[in-house]
């Protein structure tokens, strides 16, 4: 069961900040999504592929589709006709992958390049050098990515009870951001999204000038992996 009254509460909260809630339905049934989509919730976020592609066939089709987890390559073709925004992004391979299932779909698939931001080495992302050298390619035509929007970053801070790494981890994203921004993305409207802040980091994420969150549990309770 999804938490309706949490989300109208979240929902007002974020949309004071101008920040945008994506609600991350992962392993939870079609029934709790269609319960937010009622209260008018349309932005969710899912991890798992297959996942995806089964809830996207029973429920509302303007549904926004987000997918933030990890993606596989070989994965790709499953999501491309349809995903709203893909934030996890962190290899060159996944990059070209994407943009030629878009050109197969006859769209443009917008993007977020996933920065690797926390102290942990479970995690996938760029660093910063990869970033300046992927979009100096791109600039320079070395790399012609015709059908994709590169929109901006997403990132996860370490997972410590620390909370000066955190909000350095988070301001730290978005300084790199704005940097990125005034280099390459100037004459691009679209390239200002810093997806960052979950259920427990939201607050200090908003802090640091996030301009979309991921929740899940808040919204939809634990999740049950083994279920
Ligand atoms: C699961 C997940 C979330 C949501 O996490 P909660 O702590 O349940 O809010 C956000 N972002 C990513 C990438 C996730 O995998």
């Amino acid at each position: 069961m999804a938490d309706l009254e949490t989300w109208a509460k979240l929902s007002r909260y974020f949309t004071e900040r101008n920040v945008t809630l994506i609600a991350v339905s992962k392993t939870k049934p079609a029934e709790d999504i269609l319960e937010l989509y009622t209260g008018g919730q349309r932005d969710f976020g899912e991890n798992y592929v297959q996942e995806l592609e089964g809830k996207k066939a029973t429920l509302p089709g303007d549904i926004r589709w987000h997918f933030i987890g990890h993606l596989q390559t070989n994965k790709v073709k499953y999501i491309a006709p349809f995903v709203f925004l893909i934030h996890g992004v962190d290899n060159l391979k996944l990059l070209l992958e994407i943009n030629r299932q878009a050109l197969k779909n006859e769209r443009v698939i917008d993007v977020l390049l996933q920065l690797y931001i926390a102290k942990e080495d479970t995690k996938f992302g760029f660093d910063k050098d990869e970033v300046m050298q992927l979009l100096t390619d791109i600039r320079s035509g070395v790399l012609h990515l015709g059908n994709i929007r590169i929109c901006g970053f997403m990132g996860m801070a370490s997972d410590t009870p620390d909370t000066m790494v955190i909000d350095k981890e988070f301001s730290g994203l978005h300084h790199f951001l704005a940097e990125v921004k005034e280099d390459f993305f100037m004459d691009k409207p679209e390239f200002n999204i810093c997806s960052m802040g979950m259920s427990g980091d939201y607050e200090r994420a908003i802090s640091a000038g996030s301009t979309m969150v991921r929740i899940g549990s808040l919204l939809f309770g634990k999740r049950n992996y083994s279920a």
